[in-house]
């Protein structure tokens, strides 16, 4: 029975634009060092521009090599200092940190959407609450740290160098300073060059929670910063998320160096659908998915794998729910799908969607009324799509779905290992046995059953293969900060 034969009401969504007046942003934001706000030395400002409208917001100060060099001196001058405090008193400080983010997550949540163009339901749903959660759980770990690192003598690496994507601005910061200040090392944060905005918002935090100076610094501006950062000598460790390419470009510069080095990467992560899972619940998991931040994440469920018996009826029901999506204003309280990060992954994506076109898949595009101005992609399916595809090999980091089939068991487990990348799957079945059985086989970092996209602080995450190495979140998430003693 559908919605629409229960009922004869049509309901219209109001417009619920969330309020930006409440905002307290400055015109300018300089760089974040010693504990202050500080001019670039080489005085370069750059907008950062709202993706849905194309309208700047606040100018950014750009960092440069000077820039680099003295957040590592200051850093390095902090850490003994820092280290030195009883462990209590450091996770007092992350604890004052995560009630500040409580404190200011509406206006987090706003800023996260006017610079990144996610819908505010997430920004103000998952991204602040997360990130003030990770800090809550690493505070609760500075006193424990030896528990966390099986009952063995650890101690701080000293300074980290942490680059960070566009996709959850504050949410990766939050991944990477929590643990890495829990542990008693001292961070220089290089957030990404479209979205600096909730890390200078968090420099602020830093200073309301009296942070000691030089604990954190943070540095915006382009790849050649974060390329700059992790070439100077005096950090011991990179933390970086983002594209393989550049971890990879990361991983060579490091090579002979005695510099420690976590990378999270990229992915193409298999959804499967086997025939005796809930499928309308199966259906609201593939689409929270590969939908969720406009498919802008790294786990995003990009490869759909649909058992064949079901593909059909599958495939119907997605389309339809597709049909739903509310996509437009990411400041409308009802908007499911926002704008595209920036005019560059718009193109990325676009030429992606027409290599499957031309490679065959067939694609399906939701009719919505994109708005003129700003980036923006409308939910899109392939269906009829080979392995050897494009995009079913590629990240498209965007709201593109690829629908593959498969017949058995050992089939769904061999197609979804098939990928250079192995960071997280989804497993849709009513069997228990089942899903464990799939789970153990496949080569992926994080595997979710009966559900997809569902982050806690406690869980830790990370990949295989091509999607980096290295685990953040939970206990596991200290390990990359500490050394082991004896
Ligand atoms: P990048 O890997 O280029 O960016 C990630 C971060 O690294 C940003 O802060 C970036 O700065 C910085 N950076 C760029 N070049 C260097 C360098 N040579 N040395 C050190 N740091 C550097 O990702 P893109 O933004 O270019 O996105 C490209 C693709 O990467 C996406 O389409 C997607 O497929 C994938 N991606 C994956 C992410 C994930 O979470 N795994 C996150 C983001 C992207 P700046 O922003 O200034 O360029």
């Amino acid at each position: 029975m559908t919605v629409q034969s229960r009922t004869s009401i049509v309901w219209e969504y109001a417009p619920a634009p969330e309020a930006t007046d409440h905002l307290r942003l400055t015109d300018r934001y300089g760089l974040f060092i010693e504990g202050a706000f500080c001019e670039p030395a080489e005085g370069r400002y750059v907008p950062t521009v709202n993706p849905a409208t194309e309208e700047p917001i606040a100018e950014i100060a750009w960092a440069g090599p000077r820039d680099v060099e003295r957040a590592v001196e200051v850093a390095r001058a902090a850490q003994p200092r820092w280290a030195a405090l009883p462990d209590r008193e450091r996770g007092k400080y992350l604890f004052r940190i995560a009630r500040l983010i409580q404190e200011r997550s509406r206006e987090l949540a706003v800023v996260e959407t006017l610079d990144g163009g996610k819908p505010l339901r997430e920004s103000r749903d998952v991204d602040i609450p997360l990130a003030a959660a990770h800090f809550f759980h690493y505070a609760g770990w500075a006193d424990k740290l030896r528990y966390g690192v099986v009952a063995r003598e650890v101690e701080p690496l000293g300074v980290v160098g942490q680059i960070v994507p566009w996709n959850f601005p504050l949410l990766m910061a939050a991944w990477k300073l929590a643990p890495a200040l829990a542990c008693g090392n001292t961070a220089i944060l290089k957030p990404a060059e479209t979205t600096p905005l909730t890390a200078l918002l968090l420099a602020e935090i830093c200073q309301e929670a009296e942070l000691p100076d030089g604990v954190v610094s943070i540095l915006p501006g382009d790849g050649a910063v974060g390329a700059a950062l992790v070439r100077r000598p005096g950090l011991d460790k990179i933390a970086f998320t983002g594209s393989t390419a550049v971890g990879r470009e990361i991983q060579t510069a490091l090579a002979g160096r005695e510099v420690e080095l976590t990378l999270e990467l990229g992915g193409k992560s298999a959804n499967v659908v086997f025939e005796d899972a809930a499928l309308d619940q199966a259906v609201e998991g593939i689409v929270n998915g590969i939908f969720f931040n406009q498919g802008h994440v790294c786990c995003a469920g990009s490869r759909l794998l649909i058992q064949e018996s079901v593909l059909d009826e599958v495939i119907a029901k997605l389309w339809a729910r597709m049909g739903r999506l509310r996509v437009g204003d990411p400041l409308d309280k009802n908007t499911d799908v926002g704008a595209i990060n920036s005019a560059e992954q718009l193109q990325r994506i676009e030429t992606l969607v027409a290599a499957g076109e031309d490679e065959g898949a067939v694609r399906r595009s939701v009719a919505c009324s994109l708005p003129e101005r700003g980036y923006w992609f409308a939910p899109t399916l392939f269906t009829d799509v080979s392995p050897a595809h494009r995009i079913a090999i590629e990240e498209i980091f965007g709201p593109v779905v690829s629908v593959l089939s498969f017949r058995t068991q050992a089939e769904a487990i061999e197609k979804a290992n098939n990928s250079r990348y192995g960071l997280a799957a989804g497993i849709w079945t009513d069997k228990g046995a089942k899903a464990f059985e799939v789970a153990s086989a496949l080569r992926a970092g994080v595997v979710w059953q009966n559900t997809y996209n569902h982050f806690d602080p406690t869980a830790a995450f990370g990949g295989y293969k091509e999607s980096g190495f290295g685990r953040e979140g939970g206990p596991a998430g200290l390990r990359p900060y500490l050394r082991v003693v004896r």
